[in-house]
């Protein structure tokens, strides 16, 4: 049976092994996938074994997400923007790096939640991996302006001369430190892709970004209403939603690159879904 895995440190509270195995049985593929803890220090070697006993590819999770592009031969052009990847196939002796996070976001959004994203006014929250592997999708997705905000200011004004340089985001891409945000607001789409969440921390988000129609998004999943979400509710929004679509999306993505079949990503979602309460 092909093998493929999750390699991440920690890695027990991954859900991609039952998203894996839930779309293998939906569309008849016979493949098994298991989750592996890499140490710290020993992500290649990892890699190297999985290989050897037969693996044919990997979704890479925190922390070897930039290690994983190093590693590939070949990375695609959205990987290297966002200087990680979170999936790699092995080919013979090659091996190909790609990042489907951002595609699952933009995804979830559109087909999902039905939020449109040309001609949008979008504001992300973050400048950290996950915010890297978002910015190129949104962007050609055409928001009339995308705005990325973080904790340290200066973060933001790297990732969005980064992106500047290759030519990607002029005239819609900006980016600005938390205690600005109302001069930009207010947004019709709030992308939280911090970590804040993760420690239930709240944002110092002024309430003027919330607009009545805002659809506030946090890449956190199964935690309920998180204090992003709270702080959005406080403030008039209804929208609400958190990153399962966004995960399910990602891993629906990576096992089309790797078995050539898409699955439904709708049951496995239905399935997996928290109230957010
Ligand atoms: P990183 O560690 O790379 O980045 C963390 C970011 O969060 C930084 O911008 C940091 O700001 C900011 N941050 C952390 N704590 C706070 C706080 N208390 N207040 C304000 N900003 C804060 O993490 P990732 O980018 O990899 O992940 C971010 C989130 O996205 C995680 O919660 C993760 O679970 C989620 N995620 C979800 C996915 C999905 O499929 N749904 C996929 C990938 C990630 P600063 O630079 O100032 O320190």
């Amino acid at each position: 049976m092909d093998r493929y895995a999750v390699i991440g440190h920690p890695i027990g509270h991954s859900k991609s092994p039952l998203i894996h195995t839930l779309f293998a049985r939906a569309t008849g593929q016979a493949l098994e996938y298991s989750a592996i803890e890499a140490p710290l220090d020993g992500f290649a070697a990892t890699l190297d074994a999985f290989r050897a006993a037969g693996g044919r590819g990997v979704n890479v999770t925190l922390p070897f997400k930039l290690e994983a592009c190093a590693y590939a031969d070949e990375v695609s052009e959205r990987a290297r923007i966002a200087g990680a990847a979170n999936a790699l196939i092995f080919d013979g002796a090659r091996c190909r790096a790609d990042n489907f996070d951002g595609v699952g976001l933009v995804r979830d959004l559109t087909v999902n939640l039905g939020q449109p994203l040309a001609g949008q006014r979008v504001l992300l929250l973050g400048a950290g991996g996950a915010a890297r592997g978002a910015l190129q999708p949104l962007l050609q997705a055409g928001p009339a302006c995308l705005v990325v905000a973080n904790r340290d200011a200066t973060k933001a004004d790297d990732l969005v001369r980064t992106l500047a340089a290759l030519g990607l985001g002029h005239g819609v891409l900006s980016a600005c430190g938390y205690p600005v945000l109302a001069q930009h607001a207010p947004f019709d789409l709030i992308i939280n892709a911090t970590a804040a969440s993760l420690h239930a921390e709240p944002l110092p988000l002024p309430p003027q970004v919330f607009g009545p129609h805002t659809l506030a998004y946090d890449m956190v999943y199964g935690k309920g209403l998180t204090p992003f979400l709270r702080q959005a509710q406080a403030a008039g929004v209804t929208r609400l939603a958190d990153g399962l679509g966004m995960l399910v999306e990602q891993a629906a993505e990576t096992f089309a690159w790797w078995r050539g079949v898409r699955p439904d990503t709708r049951p496995v979602i239905a399935q997996l879904s928290v109230p957010l309460t």
